[in-house]
């Protein structure tokens, strides 16, 4: 009897355990669940964007970026690397040895020029005309002190060689393409300049290379560096770097490791193949679909040529300049010269809410414009017309969602 008890109780106990186990394999014993809102696809609209960036990619750049995976230091990957630092040499028209792509947006580049370029205790001078000069202030600042980093408001040649001649900096940095103020800042001159007071020249082109002429051996220019995704047209995060001679004289030859390991040039330098070593060692799996992407988009402007590029650029930019003039909108850079081709800074329309306007373009136009940035916050709307964007048939769109945001949006007395 006691027997039998025993064995019922056993397959009871059975039949349970073997229920647990089917209910476990159905339903999960963990207690954060799959995300419901990843059990589904998620579809990306279309959209035309004509913000300060990222543009719009062409399928030609999409269909690169989707080939088949190969190891980040395969032959093939090694190759399209090469491929891509031909690429940038010619955009930056430098023959520099240590060009390549940091694995990062723009800001990974802006640190790596800074962080590489200067040392605890020595100086740099930074020409702020925008958000840009006062991020690479905070970027170096947390390199040594505050007080090594000096910044200068006035961008004009006299000023910079008081103050060159003042702090003696090791580093002077200028944004070419101020995209939160949509000022194109001139270069020539400058490196000589900096070259006089032993300062290496570092310019940040990342809204501005490709769209507007900048020549960085010609124009003196040591360390330079930009975006991917403005002119370019590729995703963003890779961002094309180049140092010259003089300025790997300085950054192979420091005294101090940078702060940052991943973005150490001497690492970065052999991963690229600029350096003399044989083999290039393991540093950071790069991000090998992206630098598909990047070599086509760089294919794209050598087949274009950089000439033809500046020039569409500046007659685009001028056209949409007309059109937003002949509307009675105002531009916030009255002096043509100083005006960017890629990014257009337009008065903030008087009257109106910028969020408004914005939204309104987005919601009926499909098509991405921004208000301001830093400085120019609250005061501007921005359009970008970078490379495949810029185009006369894109202005007029632009044009047109403008004119009817005015007509709908709420204006109130002013
Ligand atoms: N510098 C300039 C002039 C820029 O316009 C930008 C991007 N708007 C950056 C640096 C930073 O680039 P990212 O957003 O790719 O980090």
């Amino acid at each position: 009897m006691l027997i039998k008890q025993l064995l019922s109780l056993l397959s009871c106990t059975l039949t349970i355990a073997s229920v647990c186990l089917c209910r476990c394999s159905i339903m999960s014993s963990l207690s954060v669940l799959p995300p419901e809102c990843l059990l589904q696809p998620f579809p990306v609209p279309q959209r035309l964007m004509l913000g300060p960036g990222p543009s719009n990619v062409p399928a030609r750049i999409i269909a690169a970026g989707a080939q088949p995976m190969l190891g980040h230091l395969h032959a093939e990957t090694i190759e399209i690397m090469n491929q891509v630092k031909s690429g940038i040499q010619y955009a930056f028209q430098t023959r520099n040895r240590v060009t390549l792509a940091v694995s990062g947006p723009g800001h990974a580049a802006m640190e790596c020029a800074i962080f590489n370029s200067l040392e605890p205790g020595e100086s740099i001078l930074i020409a702020v005309n925008g958000i840009w000069g006062e991020r690479a202030a905070e970027i170096a600042e947390r390199i040594g002190t505050d007080s090594n980093v000096r910044t200068v408001a006035k961008p004009e040649a006299e000023d910079k060689l008081d103050k060159l001649d003042k702090y003696r900096p090791v580093v002077f940095f200028l944004t070419h393409g101020e995209s939160s103020t949509g000022v194109v800042h001139p270069i020539d001159g400058i490196g000589d300049l900096c070259h006089k007071y032993n300062c290496l020249f570092l310019v940040d082109s990342v809204a501005a290379l490709g769209g507007t002429p900048i020549c960085m051996d010609e124009q003196g220019i040591d360390i330079m560096y930009t975006g991917s995704q403005k002119v370019l047209n590729a995703p963003p995060g890779t961002a094309p770097i180049s140092f010259s001679e003089r300025a790997c004289q300085k950054i192979f030859n420091r005294r101090t490791k940078p702060i940052s390991y991943f973005l150490d040039m001497s690492w970065l330098a052999n991963y690229w193949g600029c350096d003399d070593k044989p083999v290039r060692a393991y540093h950071h799996t790069g991000p090998v679909s992206s630098f598909y992407g990047l070599r086509e988009s760089l294919a794209i402007l050598a087949e274009t040529g950089l000439e033809n590029s500046w020039k569409r650029h500046k007659e685009v930019a001028e056209y949409f300049h007309k059109g937003l003039e002949e509307m009675g909108l105002k531009l916030f850079v009255q002096e043509k010269k100083a005006r960017l081709p890629t990014v257009t800074t337009i008065v903030a329309p008087p009257g109106y809410d910028w969020r408004e306007i914005t939204g309104y373009i987005m919601k009926t136009f499909n098509i991405e414009i921004s208000g301001g940035l830093g400085p120019s916050a609250g005061m501007v709307l921005r359009v970008g017309l970078m490379g495949c964007n810029s185009s006369k048939a894109n202005v007029d769109k632009v044009l047109e969602a403008l004119a009817d945001a005015l007509k709908h949006c709420h204006k109130s007395r002013v």
